[in-house]
């Protein structure tokens, strides 16, 4: 049997950060991963921005979540040896005189005047379509891609890593002191899991707002930029040249798999900002794990407290993730109480409906 203080499930981007955050506090992991090739973080572009929204709104307690992202990922980049954070420039293509309009409304106010801009002069402009012009949003990347499998390779390294698929019914709860799951035992397991905590029957109270995003792969020839292009749909530079196109948004869907109507919808929106022919490589859909407030989702299940969550990243996995699982590590360090807004007594305290 072996003994640990905590299992995970799931090392899409919650996982990894909550068991780095636990170990670096002192306690002992498993994490379970089936690595699921469409899992929302093996998809996604790992998109930092400090605005959301067609408003320009400063993205939720950016100030915090930035350079703690920043200095976690920086030291990862370190301890395993790749490139994950890459700050760059989102140049922001206005789609209307409306969204022009509303950024420059915003211009004065702080988080305008230090993360964003409007350029002396356009750029790209053999290939882009900008009637209405561009801002230059400070933003950042994180390559997923490189930190996923590196990170994998470190818990395999510490015996940390189970590679397969997690299967709720052999969970069992002894006296309510600890878990077991087939040869392993620990005090509590927090599920990391993403879209797929919503089919979990521990966690039915909670409103989950799952939506399945598609992107595709294109290749511009000719074009060679390191910043973000984002107009109704974001370009996303790949280290093979190529470019991550994406991402649609949908809440009613059959399956996980990508949709020629899909394809359809994001094409149509890179030929609005493209002047220039493009090939299409490949496509790729995944689901995003959301509550229903767009808030994260945090701790430990009210009747059944070995019991734990981790879950809710939404859009903003990558900005997210660093610091709050940080928190959530203190919190189980009783080192401080959950934040209400991120705490999953939230559902649990709502009327039934
Ligand atoms: C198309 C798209 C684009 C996106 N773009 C961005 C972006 O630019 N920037 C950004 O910050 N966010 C983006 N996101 C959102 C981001 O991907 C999510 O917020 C984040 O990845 C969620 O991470 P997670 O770890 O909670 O879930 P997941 O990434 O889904 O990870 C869950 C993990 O659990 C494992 N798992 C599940 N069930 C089991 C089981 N029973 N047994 C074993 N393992 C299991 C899976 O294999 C997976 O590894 C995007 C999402 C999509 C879909």
């Amino acid at each position: 049997m072996k003994q640990v203080d905590y299992i995970i499930v799931g090392q899409g981007i919650a996982g990894t950060m909550l068991s780095w955050f636990l170990m670096k506090r002192g306690f002992s992991v498993v994490v379970i991963d089936d690595g699921k090739k469409n899992s929302a973080s093996r998809v996604a572009a790992g998109i930092i921005n400090p605005v959301s929204g067609r408003r320009f709104e400063p993205a939720w307690l950016y100030e915090e979540i930035f350079p703690f992202a920043k200095s976690t990922y920086d030291e990862l980049s370190d301890l395993l040896k790749i490139n994950i954070l890459i700050e760059r420039n989102l140049w922001t293509v206005f789609p209307s005189a409306q969204m022009r309009d509303a950024f420059k409304a915003k211009a004065d106010k702080e988080t305008n005047g230090k993360y964003a801009e409007i350029p002396q002069q356009l750029q790209y402009e053999e290939y882009l379509q900008q009637h209405f012009g561009a801002a230059v949003i400070k933003g950042a990347t994180v390559n997923l891609k490189n930190l996923l499998p590196a990170y994998r390779e470190m818990l395999i390294s510490k015996e940390a890593l189970l590679d397969e698929h997690f299967e709720l019914s052999q969970l069992q709860l002894v006296d309510n002191v600890q878990v077991t799951y087939h040869h392993i035992t620990a005090k509590k397991i927090i599920f990391c899991d993403g879209a797929a905590a919503a089919s979990n029957s521990y966690f039915e109270a909670i409103k989950f707002l799952p939506n399945k995003g598609e992107v595709l792969i294109i290749r511009i020839p000719g074009l060679e930029s390191s910043d973000i292009i984002k107009k109704s749909i974001t370009l996303v530079p790949q280290p093979d040249g190529q470019f991550w196109a994406g991402s649609s948004f949908a809440w009613d869907y059959p399956d996980e798999l990508p949709t020629a109507a899909q394809r359809a919808v994001l094409e149509e929106k890179i030929q609005q900002l493209l002047k220039v022919p493009y090939e299409v490589t490949d496509q790729r859909a995944a689901v995003r794990p959301s509550g229903h407030d767009r808030r994260p989702i945090a701790g430990f299940h009210p009747e059944y407290p070995l019991i734990g969550i981790f879950n809710g990243l939404g859009t903003k996995g990558t900005s997210l993730a660093p610091l709050m699982a940080d928190h959530f590590s203190r919190v189980i360090a009783g080192e401080t109480e959950i934040m209400p807004e991120i705490s999953v007594n939230r559902y649990f305290n709502m009327p039934r409906q």
